[in-house]
């Protein structure tokens, strides 16, 4: 049986120019090639949670009424994610702004525009009440995400607290799964430490945590029983972005077919190399049967 996810969250395009170094205050540098790509953080893992999880994948999110709104509509529904629940708003489709180096080192400006008028209406609340596992992340307004946590009946909320914001504790106590990478959940835990000792941090707040470690995989911490490691297959990275999102939409579409936490998390590691093998975001999100292949 296919389970259904509802990705609350943003979507973004994502401006990229190659620079051969950020420019300083005031100071103007000729940039390369400029590629405008699906993006944002909502969106990403809507796609990759569809396209790399096999799951019904429904996103709730907010467009404005221009180009870049299609660009969005065009992958996210290429991904097979129903878009219904996508509102108009007078905004403009949220933008971030990316320089990266040839050293593979970015800045990015986020304008979240449309991003503002995501909400939690009557029937998104009728849509998560069906859902078998409701992902969000940060990107959007905090009240939004409490929205759509309380909306929930039978479902799994999974927050992927990212980019890192100080989080209510009606909010954390909300959630079921915490996915975090090293840095958010130092700023979340408001120590530091290594992994174990920062998820034993989180644990006193949530029932399951997840530390994302780059290649060296994810740490998956539950109360009352001992953190278990999990390792990512190795392979030459050329793109690390989308690579979180990747593992926070694969994770959540494995759980909603009930897969196991630690099973969850294994497919989703491989789904995470997977996508730092390719470069953008959207487009680096691998398909299911290579996940699978890759997996075995
Ligand atoms: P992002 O770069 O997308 O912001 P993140 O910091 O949120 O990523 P990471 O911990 O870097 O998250 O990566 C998420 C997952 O992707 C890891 O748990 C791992 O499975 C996989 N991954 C990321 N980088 C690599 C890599 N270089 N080699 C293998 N797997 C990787």
């Amino acid at each position: 049986m296919t389970g259904s996810v509802v990705v609350v969250g943003s979507a973004n395009v994502d401006v990229v120019v190659d620079v051969p170094r950020h420019p300083q205050g005031g100071e103007t540098i000729l940039g390369g090639n400029l590629r405008r790509t699906p993006g944002g953080k909502g969106a990403n893992q809507a796609v990759a949670a569809a396209r790399a999880g096999g799951a019904d994948v429904s996103f709730v999110g907010a467009l404005g009424r221009d180009d870049d709104a299609q660009l969005l509509l065009d992958s996210l529904t290429g991904a097979g994610v129903r878009t219904d629940l996508v509102r108009a708003s007078d905004a403009a489709t949220g933008t971030a702004l990316i320089s990266v180096t040839g050293e593979g080192e970015n800045t990015i400006i986020v304008a979240p525009g449309a991003n503002s008028a995501v909400a939690v209406d009557d029937e998104v609340t009728g849509r998560i009440r069906q859902a078998d596992v409701v992902l969000a992340q940060l990107e959007i307004p905090l009240d939004v995400v409490l929205a759509a946590a309380r909306a929930r009946s039978s479902a799994r909320f999974v927050l992927n607290a990212a980019p890192s914001r100080a989080l209510p504790e009606e909010l954390l106590a909300a959630v079921d799964v915490l996915i975090v990478n090293e840095h958010e959940a130092r700023d979340l835990a408001g120590t530091d430490g290594d992994p174990e000792s920062l998820a034993a941090t989180l644990l006193e707040k949530v029932a399951t945590v997840v530390v994302t470690l780059g290649a060296a995989g994810a740490l998956i911490a539950e109360r009352d029983a001992e953190p278990v490691h999990v390792p990512a297959p190795t392979v030459t990275a050329v793109d690390t972005t989308g690579a979180g999102d990747a593992f926070c939409g694969v994770f959540a579409a494995a759980l909603a077919n009930g897969t196991s936490t630690h099973d969850a998390a294994r497919v989703a590691c491989v789904a995470g190399a997977l996508a730092a093998t390719r470069p953008g975001a959207q487009a680096a999100m691998p398909a299911v049967e290579d996940v699978s292949a890759a997996a075995r």
